[in-house]
């Protein structure tokens, strides 16, 4: 077994038995079981992160809930904290295995799906650290533009298939065998060749032109938008940069269950209005919305400048139906897509970039916040 005190200092998708060090200490990942925290979990887990860390909560796009500033002294006494709650795996190994995520609308089959998919991969095969799953089984599928390798769905007659990411076609099961199939599905992966030097993910070797056996039913349509509001099984919240205050989720924990979103939002279950806080995102026309910032400096080793109070002071620039991406440095961790505008920190200030990735090459650098501030960004 894995000890608390293994730590990966970077490289790592961080875990909770494996925390990765970041610029404001380590960051604990924790993955909720079929993406749903009762409220005892997550009141326990807001309470850990003020007791053992710096009181943050980031949501990540994978559906975790990640504790911000544990230190290496404070790191065994969070786990057991956490472990009480019944937040963590037996050992790392089988931590990193269990990467599913799981629509926050789902149904008692869903939830009973994951379950199932969760044991079986307890003997599934090793696979690449970024190689996941989805159970996107609710009324439609939501996680389709969500980085996933294997994915469960529903066809437009009701029934569940099975799916490639990169095919665009599934294969019907059944909830008896659904979990097996998906592992069984990650099995042939590894056979097939889609693992190199520990790297892969199926729509590389699926581009490769190397299929599983025939596909032909597709996946019922998926809805057409979702943001913050009320829906049927509860009200959908946000948070600026999908970062909560312990004092916000142990609030929110009071009102109900708690479901975990890949859109950094967050499921309170059994709402019909929606709570009023102001560090609560509810409205879709929210500014916002429109803007995304990595954690930046200082909480990044990577970053090469703070990011969020600029992305913070730009938002009222960003249009309805425009997004601003604002990343500490060129990975662009937040947003790996386009956006309408990027801004990449360097060492020598900003380099902008439109209708592109953090990556693309830039139509401006060098560019000092102020600058950017006063000359307007969609002018
Ligand atoms: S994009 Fe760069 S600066 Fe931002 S969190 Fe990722 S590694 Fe850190």
């Amino acid at each position: 077994m894995t000890g608390a005190s293994e730590f990966v200092v970077q490289g790592w998708c961080p875990g909770a038995l494996r925390p990765m060090l970041s610029g404001d200490g380590l960051v604990v990942r924790i993955r909720p079981d079929a993406g749903r925290l009762t409220r005892t979990q997550a009141a326990g887990i807001a309470k850990a992160a003020r007791t053992h860390g710096n009181g943050l909560i980031d949501l990540s796009s994978r559906g975790n809930v990640q504790v911000r500033g544990v230190t290496q002294a404070s790191h065994p006494g969070l786990i057991e904290d956490l472990r009480a709650l019944d937040l963590i795996d037996a050992d790392a190994a089988t931590e990193a295995r269990r990467a599913i995520m799981v629509t926050p609308f789902a149904d008692a089959t869903t939830s009973s799906l994951a379950r199932r998919l969760a044991a079986e991969l307890t003997q599934g095969p090793v696979l690449p650290g970024k190689f996941g799953f989805a159970v996107d089984t609710g009324p439609a599928p939501v996680l389709q533009a969500v980085s996933a390798d294997i994915r469960l769905e529903r066809c437009a007659a009701g029934g569940l298939i099975l799916r490639c990411d990169g095919v665009p076609l599934g294969t019907p099961v059944t909830p008896q065998d659904a979990a097996q199939r998906a592992v069984d599905l990650a099995h042939w992966f590894v056979a097939a060749g889609g693992v190199t030097a520990g790297r892969g993910r199926m729509a590389a070797l699926i581009a490769r032109g190397v299929r599983p056996e025939q596909a032909d039913t597709a996946p019922a349509p998926p809805p057409s938008a979702y943001g913050p509001g009320l829906h049927p099984m509860g009200a959908l919240v946000g948070f600026e940069f999908g970062q909560i205050q312990a004092e916000t989720l142990a609030a929110l924990a009071a009102l109900g269950n708690v479901r975990v979103t890949p859109w950094r939002m967050l499921l309170i279950e059994g709402l019909t209005a929606l709570p009023d806080r102001p560090d609560l995102i509810v409205a879709v026309d929210d500014p916002r919305r429109r803007v995304i910032a990595c954690t930046g400096a200082p909480g990044c080793l990577q970053a090469h400048a703070p990011v969020r109070p600029l992305a913070r002071r730009l938002a009222d620039q960003v249009p309805l139906g425009k997004t601003l991406h604002v990343t500490g440095c060129a990975k662009g961790c937040a947003h790996p897509g386009a956006a309408d505008i990027t801004l990449v920190a360097t060492a020598k200030g900003f380099d902008r970039i439109r209708q592109g990735s953090a990556q693309d090459l830039p139509e401006a650098a060098g560019l000092a916040a102020a600058e950017i501030e006063s000359e307007g960004l969609f002018r």
